[in-house]
């Protein structure tokens, strides 16, 4: 199977191709120009079998031109034993009879970012080893938080890469920024923008064609990658732990094979939930895709609407990681629901380059309404969310599960669907103590974010992450602040040419 961009259908380029140039010449984003089918015989087989099977399972089906031994290779390594604090990786917990909280921050930094990015760095090595030769690849990442430290923790010391990561100032946690800044690894450097992160995304984007930097990059036998979800290698490990919950559900007897469930996804960047999307293409039995944005709920308006439009205040939240008024990932649905149609797809994006909003036409309106369902949730209510879930359920999720499960609580109201649900729960609470704390608190949380740590272990009685409480004793390393028009010298700078 091959891979097109989303401005250019008639491109036709390897899975490889599409993993080591992470966007496409063209300014568009790869996308699979066929969707593998996943029978339910397949998804019954899978039942039985362990998370790292049924990633080779589905990674195949997307990956030609890798050998299975290459995918045996680059699966293992990602989710060997160890690298996740559960053996089940990305386990099902269940808050009520139809609804289960899908655990996707089991990896070494916390957040769901990590299912994608320990199997990044072996897929892109293997994908330069088949057409790079020799080159060195220059990882650009933009972030709101916990792609650059899933990021760097993925690439850190990997061989033949090097990675870059440009957070917003003051967008993310401290937690957040202190995991960063404290980074360890030959191959790493880290900056703050002044500025949001659309204004980091689009400085890194900016970068990626920019023909002089290109130029200097090629004379230094470098090239660039991105490590966002704009990478078809970002996306792709998504897919899996969608078919891997469905398969436990089942496996438990929760669902009867077939049946279809509903899943919930806080929303940023559009990536996560569209993975959910092409596992439903597959064949994923699936109700409705849920969409959960916080208080910058351009994609909420969108799915209710079909009107995109950016041109509005943009907030810090207290899910930072959800704080995007530009979702680079829609692309590939509009793609997809527009039937491929590839000039739609770019004038579309045009319109939001150039005016900041576009609106869809009736087909791909009426596609959206058919697969997916949408709402938000305010400042108030994801705290309260945050502290009536911990009292009701005895379960505490972090500020953007809070989202997902406020959002889903609003859609089985409104509808009165009491499908099997699946929420995704994005990061560890822990990840973001003082938002957390205050919420269960109903004040202020007084002392560090050591003090805090501690604080909610005692409360919760689970234990912090030993990569989170281990932060106290680690040296800051990176503490480079740049304008949003100097990236590209940083860049420079940090490769060092
Ligand atoms: C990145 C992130 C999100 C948003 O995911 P997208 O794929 O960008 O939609 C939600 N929650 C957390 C904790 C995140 O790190």
């Amino acid at each position: 199977m091959q891979y097109a961009s989303t401005r250019n259908s008639t491109v036709s380029v390897t899975a490889a191709r599409a993993i080591t140039d992470g966007l496409a010449p063209d300014g568009g984003l790869y996308v699979p120009t066929e969707i593998p089918e996943i029978s339910l015989r397949d998804i019954m087989r899978l039942a039985d079998k362990s998370y790292i099977d049924r990633a080779k399972t589905v990674l195949s089906l997307y990956l030609d031109g890798f050998t299975p031994e290459d995918i045996d290779e680059c699966v293992e390594g990602a989710y060997k034993k160890g690298k996740f604090d559960s053996i089940a990786v990305a386990p099902v917990v269940k808050l009520t009879e139809n609804e289960y909280i899908l655990e996707l921050f089991k990896g070494p930094t916390c957040a769901f970012k990590d299912m994608a990015l320990q199997l990044l760095p072996y897929l892109m090595t293997v994908s330069a080893g088949k057409r790079l030769a020799g080159k060195e690849i220059a990882i650009l990442v933009a972030t709101s938080g916990d792609t650059g430290k899933a990021a760097l923790e993925g690439f850190k010391d990997v061989k033949g890469t090097k990675i870059i990561v440009f957070y917003p100032e003051q967008g993310v946690s401290n937690m957040q920024k202190l995991q960063m800044a404290t980074q360890e690894g030959s191959n790493v450097g880290v900056a703050a923008v002044r500025g949001n992160f659309d204004d980091a995304q689009n400085g890194v984007k900016a970068i990626f064609t920019d023909k002089e930097i290109l130029e200097k990059l090629k004379q230094n036998n470098l090239v660039f990658s991105s490590a966002n979800s704009i990478n078809w290698g970002r996306l792709v490990p998504q897919i899996v732990y969608y078919i891997s919950a469905y398969c436990d559900l089942l496996k438990n007897g929760k669902i009867k094979l077939g049946e279809k469930i509903n899943i919930v996804v806080p929303t940023g960047n559009f990536g996560n939930i569209l993975a959910a999307y092409y596992a439903m293409r597959m064949g994923l039995p699936v109700n409705k895709l849920i969409c959960a944005s916080n208080k910058n709920k351009v994609l909420a308006d969108f799915i209710e609407t079909g009107v995109y439009d950016r041109n509005r205040e943009f907030y810090n939240t207290v899910s930072p990681s959800m704080d995007i008024l530009i979702s680079s990932n829609l692309e590939r649905l509009l793609y997809h629901f527009s039937g491929e149609d590839c000039s739609l797809t770019a004038s579309w994006m045009e319109l939001l380059r150039e005016e900041g909003k576009y609106t869809v036409n009736g087909i791909v309106k009426s596609r959206l309404n058919e697969f997916f369902s949408a709402g938000f949730c305010s400042e108030e209510e994801t705290l309260a969310t945050v502290a009536d879930c911990f009292n009701t359920y005895g379960y505490l999720p972090d500020t953007h599960t809070a989202v997902g499960i406020n959002v889903y609580k609003k859609y089985k109201n409104k509808t009165g669907d009491t499908s099997v649900t699946v929420i995704a729960a994005t990061a560890s609470p822990y990840k973001f103590p003082g938002a957390v704390l205050r919420a269960i608190k109903g004040e202020q949380p007084q002392g560090d974010e050591f003090e805090m740590l501690a604080e909610l272990e005692n409360l919760s009685k689970v234990a912090v992450p030993e990569q989170l409480a281990g932060l106290k004793d680690k040296s800051v390393r990176f503490d480079k602040i740049c304008d949003k028009n100097n990236m590209a010298e940083a860049v420079l700078s940090m490769l060092g040419i």
